[in-house]
């Protein structure tokens, strides 16, 4: 095995760890591609990749020579000082999203805080919200992270329970309902923050026109748009951002997650000017949010996303994939979905949970983790080969058929 040979990795986890995930029993140690290899030289195929974080592939050696390069110069300056990564790094994304501002943080709730920061700063100063009355719409069944103010506003009572007392301000909405959207905006309600499609939700696609629909209520009632994008964004869905589905622009769209393409956590807010335009020196900041090992992987994990094709292939290997995906006869099965390479399985409650599933499927070298109990959910890297999709397809159709 490694140096510890003698290690239980599983008791020791046990013992010293919190116990706050419940993760499959396999204990990887090398990655590369769309493959995973366990401390026992056995070889998976990844469908998870990372909660969509390795959109670009394990350990993507141009990503990685960027890292090395960077991590040789220079990691951490703070924004005390400036660096040479920077200005490139913003000047790319922005060029790439059609974005005229950008604030770069760490990981996935951070971009979350920030932008709730910000509209707030905007509802105040430039909507004219009266103090402390500021109000934000989102939907139920979210997913936007786990620091406290988010879980104030999370519907899955294990997220919430006994972590309050919580941040006022935030509205609940159906999601893919815009009539409720409307009904619920006020004079007081700065944003409207949502996912494009919902992913630990279980991969949940609204009705076409729904977030054009939301797009235009917010335009009408000068409300902020508030794109969650950090899972569907980056090729996921098979755009560069979910939103281009649509033809939407959000006044916000949030990034993290495959922005480093696993190496390292890096996440973004960009923004058009008025709303992030609000921050003043001294308002906000982060330590390590904008450094320039960050920014350098972030720039490479970019190019490699477009100039390698991904986000043409996830559209394609994902449609194929579905589309197999769909002729899978299990009685077991309520709804198959997708879009892009962000793909998920749904089994009817009678089915007992779908994590029997995931074990079944990791015994045979696939590995998918189940959401929300009856759904699994495959997201593969976006390098993913139709013949890497064919192998794990006839593992898939042997463990749900089986
Ligand atoms: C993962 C995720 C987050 C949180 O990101 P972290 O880096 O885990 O904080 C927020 N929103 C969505 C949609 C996510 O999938």
């Amino acid at each position: 095995m490694n140096a510890i040979a003698s290690t239980d990795f599983l008791a020791v986890e046990s013992e010293l760890g919190a116990h706050n995930y419940k993760p499959l029993d396999v204990i990887l140690t090398k990655g590369e591609g769309c493959w995973v290899w366990d401390v026992d030289g056995k070889k998976y195929l990844d469908c998870l990749a990372a909660y969509s974080a390795v959109n670009q592939g394990h350990c993507h050696p141009r990503i990685f020579k960027a890292m090395m390069e960077q991590a040789s110069k220079l990691t951490l300056t703070s924004r005390a000082f400036r660096n040479d990564q920077l200005a490139p790094f913003y000047e790319e994304i922005c060029a790439l999203t059609n974005s005229s501002k950008v604030l770069p943080m760490n990981s996935g709730a951070e971009a979350v805080e920030s932008a709730i920061k910000c509209v707030r700063k905007w509802g105040y100063e430039v909507k004219g919200v009266p103090e402390d009355k500021a109000e934000i719409i989102v939907c139920r069944d979210n997913f936007h992270g786990r620091t406290l103010s988010i879980v104030g506003f999370s519907t899955d009572p294990s997220a919430r329970k006994n972590f309050g007392p919580f941040a006022p301000g935030f509205k609940v909405v159906p999601f893919g309902d815009a009539e409720a959207l409307e009904a619920a905006i006020t004079p007081n309600t700065v944003a409207f923050l949502v996912e494009p499609i919902q992913g630990e939700a279980g991969v949940i696609i609204p009705p076409n026109g729904y977030l054009r629909a939301a797009r235009e209520l917010c335009t009408r009632h000068n409300v902020t748009l508030i794109l969650d994008e950090i899972q569907t964004g980056l090729g996921r869905t098979g755009k560069l951002l979910a939103e281009e589905h649509e033809g939407v622009e959000a006044d916000l769209t949030l990034v993290g997650k495959a922005l480093s393409g696993g190496f390292y956590p890096i996440s973004a807010v960009l923004s058009n000017s008025e709303v992030l335009g609000v921050l003043q020196p001294g308002q906000h900041g982060s330590t390590f949010g904008g450094n320039p090992l960050a920014c350098a992987i972030a720039r490479e994990a970019l190019k490699v996303l477009v100039e390698e094709g991904m986000i043409e292939n996830s559209e394609k290997q994902g449609a194929y994939f579905l589309e197999e995906l769909k002729g899978i006869r299990n009685n077991a099965i309520k709804e198959v979905r997708g879009r892009g390479l962000m793909l998920a399985v749904e089994f009817h409650p009678e089915a007992g949970g779908a994590r029997k599933y995931c074990y079944g499927l990791k015994d045979k070298g696939v590995l998918a983790k189940e959401t929300h109990e009856h759904t699994i959910r495959f997201a593969p890297p976006l390098t993913v080969s139709r013949d890497e999709v064919d192998w794990a397809l006839e593992r898939i159709n042997s463990v749900l058929t089986g």
